[in-house]
């Protein structure tokens, strides 16, 4: 049967623009599910801002719903498709147009992946702070579109931060350029906030302007372990205090998870204990604050906030350390199947929350491994459950157990992944009725037809 959006796309389009048929073979929705074949009518491969706008004049004309697709390694379903959407990769949109040392700003197209942006940076003497464990797949686009964390909120913020222009195409392809490399707009409402985190309902993020920082040269890891939870948030106040601002991250990890992580590696701790804490101070100074970080560690040892304390002391060991954090897919390989969370938590409620829900999750049967870490100083915790069955009504159970005390100590279904597919009928626990019905309002302002991304975030 003849399409005629698609026939349309192809007479506007260059060749090679659009995929159907054959060539969607060996496409996935996911880089942890290569090996399930896309469910889509075409997808398309746009090379610049026009052709989306030209894309998106002719879904809109169709009522063609469409999916975005970055660097596909976000964890709530936002890039499944089905067999009736069409399906637009950002992938060629990949150029790194122009590195302003003065202004320190970088413009990208949404389809660059992150680490190659770390990379430009640095050949510049600048850095770009966002980082974290999918670095190498995550497209900017991407991270923009779910206002992506990581590693080094606590010193930097999140994407939303680190943004000062935005060009967004918009469902009924109109081109929304605000590519400025100014830090303060107050001339109207901020629109280049309301896209990011909007999970591509409400735009494509089609280019942006980076703020960079300068260069930091010093690198200090430590590794902590620690018999209390308290101790961690101690430690927090204490490192703030004596490092004055340069502390850029400070990770937890649970007993049980730590030991995964790091089983593949030589030990690190002669003795186990209950927490372990991964932390990064970056600055320029010289050797005397090297100096000063190792006596903070000798007083928190004295202090007993602390257990023991492991230093990185050159690129190898800081490789290895971060390595241990940031690759979590030993840990889904513990069982065969998995749910992933990342929930907010006010910190001084964290330690209770965990006991509350892993000890919940211990009573199902089908459950073989809760494993809790997290980025404590945002007070952001992720938890991967491992099961043997990828059974609905226990899919269910076990968001049931996670989800439902967010509501009452103020916590949130979503720290940094966004609401996707997967958590969107959780919403309306950290989100009240008034707050979904703007949020409803905004969508159908700027997709009146719904078209962009269908079904995530809303229905
Ligand atoms: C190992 C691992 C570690 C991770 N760690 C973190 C972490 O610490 N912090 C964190 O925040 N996230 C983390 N994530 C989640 C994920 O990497 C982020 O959400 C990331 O920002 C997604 O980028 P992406 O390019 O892969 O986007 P995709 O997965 O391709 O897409 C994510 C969403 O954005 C939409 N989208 C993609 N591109 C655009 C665009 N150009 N315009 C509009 N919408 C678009 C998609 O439709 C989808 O809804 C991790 C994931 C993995 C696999």
């Amino acid at each position: 049967m003849v399409d005629t959006v698609i026939e349309n796309l192809f007479a506007a389009l260059d060749n090679g623009v659009v995929l159907t048929g054959e060539a969607l073979t060996g496409r996935y929705s996911h880089i942890w599910k290569t090996s399930s074949q896309l469910e889509a009518k075409a997808v398309l491969l746009p090379k610049s801002t026009e052709d989306l706008s030209t894309i998106c004049r002719i879904c809109y004309e169709h009522n063609q719903p469409i999916v975005l697709h970055g660097g596909l390694t976000g964890l709530v379903g936002g890039t499944e498709s089905q067999i009736t959407d069409i399906v637009i990769s950002l992938q060629r949109l990949n150029q790194i147009e122009e590195v302003d040392t003065l202004c320190r700003t970088m413009t990208v197209q949404a389809g660059c992946i992150l680490e190659s942006i770390h990379q430009i940076a640095a050949a510049h003497d600048l850095f770009f702070p966002l980082n974290f464990g999918a670095k190498g797949s995550a497209q900017i686009g991407g991270c923009i579109a779910t206002n992506a964390g990581g590693l080094r909120v606590k010193r930097f913020g999140m994407t939303r931060n680190l943004i000062l222009g935005l060009e967004v195409v918009l469902a009924n392809g109109k081109i929304i350029n605000s590519l400025k490399k100014i830090i303060k707009n107050n001339a109207g409402y901020n629109l280049n906030q309301l896209f990011i985190g909007s999970e591509g309902t409400l735009g494509i993020i089609t280019r942006a302007t980076l703020k960079l920082e300068e260069k930091l040269v010093n690198r200090t890891s430590v590794f902590v372990g620690l018999s209390h939870f308290e101790d961690a948030i101690r430690l927090l106040r204490f490192c703030d205090l004596k490092f004055s601002g340069l502390l850029s991250a400070y990770e937890i990890l649970w007993a049980n998870t730590f030991e995964v992580l790091a089983s593949k590696y030589k030990p690190l701790f002669g003795d186990k204990h209950r927490f372990y804490v991964l932390l990064e101070v970056l600055d320029n100074h010289s050797q005397l604050f090297k100096d000063l970080v190792f006596q903070v560690f000798e007083e928190a040892l004295e202090k007993n906030m602390i257990q023991d304390a492991v230093f990185a002391h050159d690129a190898e060991d800081h490789a290895l350390f971060w390595s241990i954090r940031e690759d979590v897919e030993v840990l889904n390989a513990k069982a065969k199947f998995q749910q992933h969370f990342d929930v907010s938590v006010p910190i001084n409620q964290m330690a209770s929350y965990v006991e509350k829900v892993t000890f919940e999750l211990a009573k199902v049967k089908a459950i073989e491994h809760v494993f809790c870490f997290g980025h404590l100083a945002d007070g952001n915790l992720h938890f991967v459950v491992g099961k043997n069955t990828a059974e609905t009504p226990l899919i269910s159970m076990v968001n049931e157990i996670i989800y439902t005390p967010l509501k009452s100590i103020g916590g949130s279904i979503s720290a940094e992944h966004g609401i996707g597919l997967e958590k969107k009928e959780w919403l309306s626990l950290c989100r009240s009725e008034e707050e979904m019905e703007v949020m409803l309002n905004i969508k159908n302002a700027l997709d009146p037809k719904h078209l962009l991304n269908t079904g995530k975030i809303f229905d």
